[in-house]
């Protein structure tokens, strides 16, 4: 899979997608990520690529040409564009998943107020909120959605890391973990959890997992059994 980034701040992302196993993943060619500065669309020979919005207000747009010019530049058939907005459906798992059966993403950050509007409605991105909240950009979010994908990407995560068991995979929450000591402050690792019997550490993590969701995420709780009864 390949991802390009536009982005103001290109070296936002060197940080965070220079390390772990993001930085292992790029190295073993899983993914190719790039970092594309708008400025560098600009025909402008300060390289502004905002300016104040029509009918007056605090705050600049971004201006649509340097955007546009980047899409053209980048995109081939096959690319997915999405924009990063507060307005855009939320980021889930099962998007997530959805996102990393794709070749080609083009993720795009707005600043400031946002983009003119006039690009959503010339190349129609798919729109994604990583929650309820304005962030000052839309690098973070990005570097979001990115890790997200590249997780699941198969071979960027080890057999004991699977990801198939983390919570939302199977809509539940996931059940409690535990590691050595097996006393820590007072506190027991659950008997079950010791007497190494597969089938009974499966029971129990299961039944965690349903409590934890009930208790936690009612909402989550219902679409599990509406899933279960389908
Ligand atoms: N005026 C916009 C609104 O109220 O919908 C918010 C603009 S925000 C200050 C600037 C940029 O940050 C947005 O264009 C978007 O790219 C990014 N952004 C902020 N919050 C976000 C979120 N929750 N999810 C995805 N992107 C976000």
């Amino acid at each position: 899979m390949r991802i390009d980034i536009i982005t103001l701040f290109p070296d936002m992302f060197r940080g965070p997608f220079g390390e772990g196993l993001m930085q292992r993943a790029r190295e073993r060619e899983l993914i190719t990520i790039r970092l594309h500065d708008l400025r560098a669309f600009s025909e402008d020979k300060h390289g502004k690529v905002d300016d104040f919005p029509y009918g007056g207000g605090a705050g600049m747009v971004l201006k649509p040409e340097p955007v546009a010019r980047a899409l053209e530049a980048l995109r081939r058939p096959e690319a997915r564009i999405i924009l990063l907005t507060p307005q855009g459906a939320p980021l889930t798992q099962k998007r997530v998943n959805a996102l990393s059966l794709e070749q080609h993403l083009i993720l795009l950050c707005g600043r400031y107020k946002g983009i003119d509007e006039r690009i959503r409605r010339r190349f129609v991105p798919d729109e994604i909120s990583i929650g309820d909240y304005v962030l000052m950009g839309g690098e973070l979010p990005a570097m979001v959605l990115t890790e997200a994908v590249v997780r699941v990407i198969p071979g960027v995560l080890g057999d004991s890391e699977s990801a198939l068991e983390d919570s939302f995979q199977q809509v539940l929450l996931d059940c409690p973990w535990y590691t050595r000591p097996e006393e820590f402050e007072g506190m027991r690792v659950p008997k079950v959890l010791r007497e190494g019997d597969h089938a009974k550490t499966k029971a129990w993590r299961q039944q965690e997992s349903e409590q934890r969701t009930r208790q936690r995420r009612p909402d989550l709780w219902e679409q599990f059994l509406a899933e279960k009864e389908a």
